[in-house]
């Protein structure tokens, strides 16, 4: 790190070597947090004060409000699945303990796992709901893979774009008020916002967190001549990406459309909604071992979340995945930090060979220009480069090499 990248880092209130004291979370996280005068971080606060809720209120407060948006001849929710094991716990929640008629909606960006594509086409069928997928074009998929590689290194910067478009889409389509998310992932992970905040959905948190700024209308040729980037350009158009394209504030407020967070009135716990669901609906987790991450239960509904996206967060951030699931099992009291370091050290650094050799075919890149691309989202406030390789500094407290650099 340059003099001038660490005043940078410390002008931010961001020590981008230092790490949580309880957790594993690093400074330099994906998601916005701080650190208290004991060296925890917010993301561990807000996870201490589940325990200080009254959730016997909260699931009256959640029953109350709903009850607001019963109809006699609609939909009553929404509900955005991906068929994990949280959609299928949102559904449990909304069909089964509120009785509400459900009308599921995913995004299904053409790279299900098959126990995921399993465990969502099953949702109609366990839960009595109505169910829409949407499915893009393969042809635009490639195209955006590629080019949110290369934008902005992240080639499913379509995924979040359609997962928090199509849903909106769709309530206003059906003139649906009411639409649940699951958890809040900013809060869960980072403690951006406190569970007393009952933060809901909202098109600002979208565009400037969720998909970091840029919107679909960026990766249209016309978008790209305004980025500066012509030379990325896929012959997209707007007609290409209609399925991307987040309504209008006039369209949203004719119906009143809202979204709220399941995590703000229920004691969320991943590994607990894996187990319930396990038991009452057959839900099934991953048969074969990700290369990054120790978890089963996770990101079955996009074989990549795990692999080269993850491994993207890796280059850009200097962690991974094992780094997110860890701090959330050091938290729920399912791992110990030492435990949680093990996984770090075993997972986070990997190249996912199955995962990245399928990716590549599937955008027709070669690796070589993969890893080019990969070193220009280098942090420099997370990496330098010593004798041509890559060094940063570890959560266990010494640096390591993270392979060759491919830049000057
Ligand atoms: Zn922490």
């Amino acid at each position: 790190m340059t003099a001038a990248d660490a005043a940078f880092s410390r002008s931010l209130g961001i020590n981008p070597m230092k790490y949580c004291s309880r957790c594993v979370v690093p400074g330099m996280s994906a998601v916005p947090l701080t650190f208290d005068d004991k060296g925890v971080c917010s993301g561990c606060r807000v996870s201490d004060t589940k325990a200080t809720i009254d959730w016997d209120k909260r699931g009256r407060l959640l029953r109350e409000l709903v009850d607001e948006y019963r109809t006699s001849s609609n939909y009553d929710i929404v509900i955005p699945v991906s068929g994990g094991k949280d959609s299928y716990y949102q559904t449990h929640v909304a069909t089964k303990e509120l009785g509400l008629k459900a009308l599921l909606v995913t995004y299904h960006g053409n790279n299900y796992l098959p126990e995921g594509e399993y465990n969502l086409q099953r949702m109609r069928e366990v839960f009595d709901a109505d169910h829409i997928i949407v499915r893009p074009s393969v042809e635009a998929l490639k195209k955006m893979n590629r080019l949110g590689f290369r934008i902005q290194g992240d080639m499913n910067w379509h995924a979040h774009c359609g997962i928090f478009s199509a849903p909106i889409q769709v309530a206003l389509r059906y003139k649906v008020p009411l639409i649940m998310w699951g958890e809040h992932g900013f809060l869960d992970l980072g403690g951006m916002y406190s569970l007393n905040d009952f933060v809901e959905f909202t098109a600002k948190h979208r565009l400037e967190h969720l998909l970091r700024g840029y919107d679909w209308y960026d990766f249209t040729d016309e978008g790209l001549e305004k980025l500066g980037r012509p030379e990325a350009k896929e012959g997209l158009t707007a007609k290409d990406l209609l399925w991307a394209k987040y309504p209008s504030d006039e369209e949203i407020d004719s119906i009143g459309v809202r979204g709220i967070y399941l995590g703000n009135f229920v004691n969320w716990d991943g590994n607990s909604n894996a187990e319930l669901v396990a038991a009452k609906y057959d839900w099934k987790a991953s048969e074969v071992p990700f290369e990054r991450t120790y978890r089963l239960a996770s990101n079955l509904d996009d074989m990549h979340e795990n692999g080269i996206h993850d491994y993207l967060k890796f280059v850009k951030f200097g962690y991974g995945r094992a780094t997110d699931h860890s701090c959330k099992d050091i938290r729920s009291g399912r791992m110990t930090r030492d435990e949680g370091i093990a996984m770090v050290r075993k997972y986070d650094h990997v190249k996912p060979r199955r995962d990245l050799e399928r990716w590549l075919t599937y955008v027709d890149m070669s690796e070589e220009e993969f890893d080019r691309v990969c070193d220009t989202f280098r942090d420099p406030r997370v990496w330098r480069i010593e004798d041509g390789y890559w060094v940063k500094d570890n959560v266990w407290g010494e640096p390591s090499q993270y392979g060759k650099a491919h830049v000057a």
